[in-house]
């Protein structure tokens, strides 16, 4: 009986037409689409509903307003929101290079340049020289040839589905030998058992977790085999009593048994980064000097370009692969061929330390990196009026995207805790702000990593924390 206040706040739902007219009188006709703003009010309106259902005590309505007007205004917010779209931009002040949940590698200038610009018609497919059908292949095949030493190369989505298309054509319904320490998962989703079984591949392990011997794999080949497989554990590494197979010796082997041996190396390392305090990854020339038959690389990882998945090996493997049905499937577009093209540019004539964003975060010194958090620091306070604390201390990056999971990079952050509101409010609103800004929350304070922001981006982070 107690419930009499929730069944007078249902009956005093407005009803929809209403809000509708009500809207359309205080919005000038409404500029939106009738069918839109009737949905509008209908969300509004069973939001409110279901407001009313679940409130415990009538005090937790007060202040709800459910008359006509009121809605109306709730309405103007709801097609507000919608306008907002939902891929934004984020300052990364994570410190974390390669990002995953951030977009990995952020492009070059270039690389955007030439995404605008195939966005248009271009000649994605047609050799404009002869006139005739020519392949989008062949935007960036001669590059990774030269900036490889591959005898030719092709380009898929990603480096997921560059694996699956490899394995499906070399050796689809035949078996692939692995070492049982390179059974790796990356990211949750792509795990090279499951990805071979999807590439209708049989999956051989040999050897064990911690050591596998070439023995091993000379063992297990017999006539229903295929291929020989390795895959570079990026993010993970197995430390203590180890022993893995050379690419030298595998294809030695390979040779000897005549079964192509193909790599599957993740991250794409095109420079040597050793000197800047890196651990050592391999290189993508050097595997293919080692000769390996068939290697896949990603192309927004270490290689800073966009999201794809390169095959770069012998001709007779590259060509078998891009005549796959597959390759249908998982063929990249002409704004990603852009991308990948001007960064891979970058490399053969520009500067790439400089030029490509992921590599000019990896290589940026300690004394540069102090500089631009001493300098961040100091600018925060001035305009923060005390609302901020501000702190400076040494701390560490990552490569992060599975990369180089070792690897603690020394840099000197900026430490932020605000004065009058609580620390998580402050963060939540830095980051559903335009731009959004995000960092790393440790022990109560936010700390902003200069590495992953751009000294472009340092007026706008100061302006995000006011
Ligand atoms: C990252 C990675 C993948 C997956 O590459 P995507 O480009 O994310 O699809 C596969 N194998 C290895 C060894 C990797 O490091």
């Amino acid at each position: 009986m107690g419930e009499n206040w929730r069944k007078e706040y249902l009956r005093s739902l407005p009803a929809v037409d209403a809000v509708v007219t009500v809207y359309k009188r205080t919005h000038n006709g409404g500029t939106y689409p009738h069918t839109l703003l009737v949905q509008a009010v209908q969300e509004v309106v069973e939001q409110l509903r279901q407001q009313v259902l679940t409130s415990r005590e009538e005090k937790d309505l007060l202040a709800v307003g459910l008359g006509t007007d009121e809605v109306a205004v709730r309405v103007a917010t709801w097609l507000s929101q919608i306008e907002q779209p939902s891929l934004r931009r984020v300052i990364n002040a994570t410190g974390t290079v390669l990002h995953t949940n951030l977009g990995r590698a952020p492009l070059a200038l270039a690389a955007t340049e030439a995404m605008a610009q195939a966005s248009r018609y271009c000649n994605l497919e047609m050799d404009l020289v002869q006139g005739t059908r020519g392949s989008r292949h062949a935007h960036v095949e001669k590059l990774l040839m030269q900036l490889t030493g591959a005898e030719a190369a092709c380009v898929v989505n990603n480096n997921a589905a560059a694996v699956l298309l490899a394995l499906n054509t070399l050796a689809a319904g035949k078996k692939v030998i692995v070492s049982r320490g390179e059974l790796v998962e990356i990211g949750g989703s792509f795990r090279i058992p499951d990805v071979m079984a999807a590439g209708g591949a049989h999956l051989v392990e040999v050897g064990t977790t911690n050591k596998t011997h070439l023995d091993d794999y000379r063992r297990a080949v017999d006539e229903d085999t295929a291929l020989l497989l390795k895959v570079h554990t990026s993010n993970y590494k197995v430390v203590g009593f180890t022993a893995t197979v050379k690419m030298a010796e595998m294809v030695k082997l390979g040779q000897e048994v005549g079964l192509p041996v193909m790599e599957d190396i993740g991250s794409g390392l095109l420079l040597d980064l050793a000197r800047y305090g890196l651990e050592k990854e391999p290189l993508v020339a050097e595997r293919i000097s080692a000769g390996v038959d068939v290697l896949t690389v990603s192309g927004d990882k270490l290689l800073g370009g966009p999201q794809a998945g390169i095959i770069v090996g012998k001709r007779v493997f590259v060509e078998q692969i891009k005549k796959n049905q597959l390759m249908r499937a998982l063929r990249p577009d002409k704004v990603t061929l852009a991308a990948l093209e001007a960064t891979l540019r970058i490399y053969l004539t520009g500067h790439p330390l400089q030029q490509i964003p992921v590599l000019a975060m990896l290589s940026m010194s300690a004394d540069t990196l102090r500089q631009r958090a001493n300098m961040l620091a100091q600018s925060i306070r001035e305009r923060a009026e005390g609302k901020l604390t501000v702190d400076v201390r040494e701390d560490v990056s990552f490569v992060g995207g599975g990369a180089m999971p070792l690897t603690q990079l020394p840099t000197t952050v900026v430490a932020i805790r605000p004065t009058q509101v609580a620390l998580q409010e402050y963060v939540e609103r830095l980051r559903t702000g335009t731009p959004a800004l995000v960092g790393r929350v440790q022990d109560d304070w936010l700390l902003l990593d200069p590495r992953t922001i751009r000294d472009t981006e340092e007026e706008e982070v100061i302006l995000c924390l006011m």
